[in-house]
């Protein structure tokens, strides 16, 4: 057993207020680990576990703190701070926990990426499971805002917005996040604890975020509003918006009561609760946002040949100058808009720094020097910015003057009959707060408050007469030797220094007679005295002591100038977010300019018209051949188009690019088109290839018709819906089937018609255009010179007739021989088509033709026992997509490499 010291006892104290998390107690220049935290922080950081008082040991250097603590964030677990405070009482040093980190809660800037919101969400679900609140807060930016759903298919409501905020960490009641009846949302299922401590917050497979259950009494209203009220110092919510919306309130209260605990009370930064509505956002359910590629590439992910940033629809928008406009455009891109009032002003700013590049290039040349004024500010707001912190806020409203003046400039010389979305006025240069910190803080500002040399001379009388007094007791201890020299006509005296007795004189022994009577006696040497005076001694305290008074008094002026850096927060934060606007509108506009991109005419019809209309992120990654533009014309009365044609023809290409244009159009951006008019839609749907979905452990064709499903089931007139082989996971004839009826269902739903754009194999789907009057067939062009097949990208009006996969599995590199079998098992199966019966009589007699077909690869030698004969004999061909016939001939070319 561990002898039980007082610090011990005080370590366990603090360990059982702090079970769910791993305690980093400070120990001198060490935060410390015990018991069974250190044997998990020694296995996850590699630490070496050692023993202090019997008790396992695992300890990392104060100074690269941050580091361990990111590891194991991002591993899942809490970790709580406790650092030492004041002064021993008794001996034993006073501790406190001053934060828990969560996932959710990092203040740090290593650990925060510059460019995305670092969310902290909450989401509760009232008894019956038709309402739903949810909150969610940013701490580094202040951002807080809570919302409410009703409905029928809340779940899938809730799942979107969080889908929207990729929050880092989520807060759910004990027990689950939806009603005891309904089972938990799959995807946010809880994974199990990884070990005893039960550190390890639990990690949300779906959406990448942690899942920390809260004890259900926090969740109720009046505990809740009472939080609310207690932190805003307000008699009521009215001011918020909140008032009505009881689950907005529990979601806000509780997720400010644990930033509460795990800040212990540094959140001067949430100033307001803005309280919104979904629906004034277009709705992007995960899987369109992940179709689309907004800001996430299909191909990220670790694993996956480690590329981390493929192309992105944000990747290829970003030409953002700071952190703050980075945050913003992912903001706008993950939250496009409805109301063109809003849309109009967004694209009239752009408009604007697109005609005029000389300005654009100005600002963006100031912006470039621009600092994370919203993270600095709530640095400043929690207390924990650095000098150098205050002086990249400096830095940053002394460029404010130059962007007003230019902005005013605008403004004189304006002509357009619309004002720039953004006023001289709109940028607080908070003219208080430069010269507080021109006047107090120094040109070179050191990184930490270790070492004087903060604070500017001339600031503060206390300091500078400090200052001034070392100075002069250097100079004097510096003109001692020669004056005493002088003064006694001792030549060999010398001054010096020594630890135990600090400065003296000292003089041989051979003039001792001649020490002077104010001297004394402080060593004997063999062959010399050593003397002091009181005067040296006064002096060698003031130096002693200058550096140590020195810090003191900076740290007070620093605390003090950084509470008035968080005092002017509101102010400051305001321009944050106006230079945050100016970096995306200028974004917008270089984008525009770089790639050709023309502005939307938005319109409130059902019209969407895009002529020579490109991809934005496929069109920049083609290099050796040119993109290929095309028009679309999607209207009331021609609102579904069946797009057939080859694979590889760049179907998916097409439909992905509508869709990307139409949200571009809705986030404020110029489109990469020579002409668009886009009718405004409420929400873009797309369900496309499912070779993603395998991962997740669902069946590709099950995810598909859930995703049709939902789809169906949510879809308005004024939708635009992308639909890529639907049916294509399951067999020819169920596909069919399923394809044709999901048309005329959108075709025919009083309440449907949505503006569709349908990419198919099945041929058959052609004939619906002459049945339905509002389906359209178009096709991409192929030309065909000999032997060789050329697509051409093009979208055609007309169905197509031919399919081209044997073309697409030789450029892929089968064998000729494979080649050659295919296309004399596809005419074969074309004139049986032709033939009365059909596909299907077609597919029985190339079943019946096995055995023949065996004896025609008499090149592998044993027919009959040969592992391809067996692969073939194994397939249903009756049952095989078009998909799965090219990925069986690549099985049958393997076998052929491993043959050969
Ligand atoms: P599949 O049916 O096999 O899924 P698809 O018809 O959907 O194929 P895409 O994936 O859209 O084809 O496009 C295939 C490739 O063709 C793209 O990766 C791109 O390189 C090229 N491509 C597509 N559209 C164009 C275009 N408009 N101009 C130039 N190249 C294009």
């Amino acid at each position: 057993m561990a002898p039980i010291t007082p610090s011990r006892q005080q370590y366990l104290d603090i360990k059982a207020q702090h079970r769910d998390a791993i305690v980093f107690f400070r120990l001198g220049d060490f935060y410390e680990t015990f018991d069974e935290d250190a044997h998990l922080v020694a296995r996850e950081l590699d630490l070496v576990l050692t023993r202090r008082h019997e008790a396992p040991m695992a300890g990392v250097p104060y100074h690269a703190v941050e580091n361990y603590i990111a590891r194991l964030i991002e591993k899942g677990y809490k970790v709580a701070i406790a650092e030492q405070l004041g002064d021993p009482v008794k001996g034993l040093m006073p501790r406190e926990v001053t934060r828990v980190v969560t996932a959710g809660t990092v203040v740090e800037p290593t650990m925060l990426d510059d460019k995305r919101n670092n969310y902290l969400a909450a989401v509760i679900y009232d008894s019956s499971g038709a309402r739903a609140g949810l909150a969610y807060a940013d701490i580094t930016t202040g951002e807080f805002a809570c919302t409410a759903f009703r409905g029928a298919d809340i779940r899938h409501q809730v799942d979107e917005e969080l889908a929207r905020l990729q929050p880092a960490e989520l807060l759910i009641p004990e027990g689950g996040m939806e009603p005891a009846s309904r089972s938990p949302t799959a995807e946010m299922k809880p994974a199990p604890v990884a070990n005893g401590s039960g550190a390890r917050a639990s990690t949300a497979s779906g959406l990448g975020s942690r899942i920390t259950p809260v004890e259900s009494w926090r969740w109720e209203l009046a505990t809740a509003r009472q939080t609310l009220l207690g932190h805003f110092e307000v008699r009521t919510l009215d001011g918020f918006g909140c008032h009505d919306k009881p689950l907005a309130i529990r979601a806000a209260g509780t997720l400010l009561a644990y930033l509460q605990e795990t800040q212990r009370g540094a959140l001067d930064q949430l100033t307001s609760l803005h309280t919104y509505s979904t629906a004034a956002y277009m709705t992007l359910d995960a899987a369109t946002r992940r179709n689309l590629e907004l800001t996430e590439s299909l191909r990220d992910g670790p694993g996956e040949s480690g590329i981390r940033s493929a192309p992105t629809l944000l990747l290829v928008l970003d030409a953002s100058r700071t952190a703050m406009g980075g945050r913003l455009l992912r903001q706008w891109i993950n939250q496009p808009l409805l109301a063109r009032e809003a849309l109009e002003a967004r694209l009239d700013a752009v408009e604007c720094l697109f005609h005029d590049t000389a300005l654009r290039l100005e600002l963006q040349q100031v912006l470039r020097e621009i600092a994370d004024l919203e993270r600095l500010t709530n640095r400043a707001v929690t207390r924990i910015a650095t000098p150098r912190d205050l002086g990249a806020i400096r830095a940053t409203l002394e460029r404010i003057p130059f962007i007003q003046a230019v902005l005013a400039d605008m403004v004189a010389s304006d002509a357009a009959a619309r004002p720039f979305a953004l006023r001289p006025e709109d940028f607080d240069p908070c003219d208080d707060i430069l010269a507080l910190l021109q006047e107090a803080l120094v040109d070179e500002l050191p990184a930490t408050l270790q070492k004087p040399g903060t604070i500017r001379p001339g600031f503060s009388d206390e300091l500078d007469g400090v200052t001034e007094r070392a100075r002069h007791a250097v100079e004097w201890v510096k003109n001692l030797e020669p004056a005493e020299r002088e003064r006694t006509g001792i030549k060999s005296l010398k001054v010096g220094y020594n630890k135990v007795f600090g400065y003296y004189i000292e003089v041989t022994r051979a003039n001792a007679a001649l020490v002077p009577d104010d001297y004394i006696r402080k060593q004997t040497l063999v062959n010399a005295e050593r003397y002091i005076t009181p005067e040296l001694k006064e002096y060698e305290s003031l130096l002693l002591h200058a550096e140590e008074r020195q810090l003191d008094i900076e740290g007070r002026i620093f605390r003090q100038i950084t509470e008035q850096v968080a005092a002017a927060a509101p102010r400051l934060l305001a321009t944050g977010r106006a230079l945050a606007h100016l970096d995306v509108y200028a974004s917008l506009a270089e984008v525009a300019i770089r790639h050709r991109y023309v502005r939307p005419q938005l319109t409130e019809s059902d019209v969407i018209r895009i002529r020579n209309g490109r991809h934005p992120v496929v069109e920049l990654a083609l290099h050796d051949e040119p993109f290929i533009a095309n028009d679309a014309f999607l209207s009331r009365e021609e609102s579904i188009h069946i797009i057939t044609g080859p694979n590889m023809s760049g179907k998916s290409t097409y439909l992905r690019q509508v869709a990307l244009i139409v949200l571009l159009a809705q986030i404020g951006s110029f489109v990469p088109a020579d002409e668009a008019e886009i009718g405004l839609v409420d929400r873009i749907f797309t369900r496309v290839g499912a070779q993603d979905e395998i991962a997740r452990g669902q069946s590709t064709f099950m995810v598909e018709m859930v995703e049709t499903a939902n789809i169906l089931h949510h879809a308005s007139p004024r939708s635009l819906l992308v639909l890529d082989e639907i049916g294509r996971g399951t067999s020819t004839y169920d596909g069919i089937s399923i394809a044709w009826a999901v048309v005329e269902y959108i075709h025919n739903h009083p309440n449907l018609r949505a503006k569709t754009l349908f990419a198919t194999h099945y041929h058959e789907l052609t004939e619906l255009a002459g049945r339905l009057p509002h389906v359209a067939n178009y096709n991409v062009a192929v030309a065909e010179d000999g032997d060789r097949v050329i697509f051409l990208h093009k979208i055609i009006p007309g169905g197509a007739d031919r399919s081209y996969g044997i073309h697409v599995a030789a450029i892929a590199g089968l064998p000729r021989t494979v080649i050659l079998r295919a296309q004399e098992i596809l005419a074969q199966l074309e004139q049986e088509a032709r033939a009365p019966g059909s596909r299907r009589e077609a597919v029985k007699a190339l079943a019946a033709q096995r055995a023949a077909s065996a004896e025609q690869l008499a090149l592998f030698g044993e027919p009959t026992s040969h592992p391809i004969v067996e692969r073939l004999q194994a397939l249903d061909v009756s049952n095989v997509t078009p998909v799965e016939a090219i990925r069986v001939l690549y099985e049958l070319c393997q076998l052929i490499g491993e043959d050969g």
